[in-house]
């Protein structure tokens, strides 16, 4: 007789899986009581005890507690949404995990799906010169991610339900990185953040809040490398989040300045 998991245990072994500590050894079957009981336990590891599926809250809660590490072996196995059936590899994003500024694009293109990276191809590039104008790299105070996290086949733009489905990921990096201002680059970002249809032209040049961090919208770079009319606007959003960043930065320090 086979003994049925409960469904503490597959929610467990679930939650494990999500924040990337499975593969687990797991006793599969006991061995029948009729057979004479010298009859070894059948110990083995079975791919079908990895499967046990969570509810939604359960997968929330499994990624709002995961720490850098478990998050980036989480997004790697993700299967919440149908992007992992041809991906290469999830790309769960790159830079300083203490960065103050944090850049949010729209998801992985073909080169960014083949080495991992965010932005490496030719809207990286601009991305890149874009950062260099107000005195930034990638790699410093910077952290660059996607609103989701594998390449849209064709490089489409990500449905509402894929953006959905990886939201949690964005949300426990935003909570880990604690950044001091977000860029949201382009529509995709801007509406997964805010929750909210937007148009960037109208969306632009305003102060947004996600939770409480200030939020600036801006043009996504390949959007500008077909549409560089549109160049000037974005170095004004660019401009607005760099004074932005100043004075978030000068009430910080006049606050740690003041005496208790
Ligand atoms: N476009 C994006 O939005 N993100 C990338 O990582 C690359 C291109």
């Amino acid at each position: 007789m086979r003994v049925n998991r409960s469904a503490d245990t597959q929610r467990r072994t679930g939650i494990l899986r999500e924040m990337g500590l499975a593969p687990l050894w797991k006793l599969r079957a006991v061995a029948p009581q009729s057979t004479p009981s010298a009859m070894p336990v059948q110990a083995v590891v079975s791919a079908d005890m990895m499967e046990a599926p969570l509810t939604d809250s359960e997968r929330l809660a499994a990624i709002a507690a995961m720490d850098w590490q478990a998050l980036h072996a989480s997004i790697a196995g993700c299967r919440a949404c149908g992007l992992c059936e041809q991906r290469k590899q999830a790309v769960p994003g790159v830079g300083d995990q203490s960065a103050d500024w944090l850049f949010v694009g729209e998801g992985p293109g073909a080169e960014e799906d083949v080495r991992g990276e965010p932005f490496v191809g030719q809207a990286g590039k601009l991305l890149d010169a874009m950062l260099a104008a107000i005195g930034l790299k990638r790699s410093e105070d910077v952290y660059i991610a996607n609103a989701v996290k594998c390449r849209p086949p064709g490089n489409r733009t990500p449905t509402a339900e894929e953006m959905v489905a990886c939201r949690p990921y964005l949300e426990r990096q935003i909570e880990l990185l604690q950044p001091k201002l977000i860029v949201a680059l382009g529509r995709p970002a801007a509406q997964t953040l805010l929750e909210n249809k937007v148009k960037i032209s109208a969306a632009r040049g305003q102060l947004f809040k996600y939770r409480d961090i200030p939020l600036i919208v801006t043009y996504h770079p390949a959007y500008l490398l077909r549409t560089l009319s549109d160049k000037a606007k974005a170095w004004e959003d660019l401009c607005l989040a760099r004074r932005t960043m100043r004075e978030l930065k000068s009430v910080n320090s006049t606050k740690s300045a003041k005496p208790n």
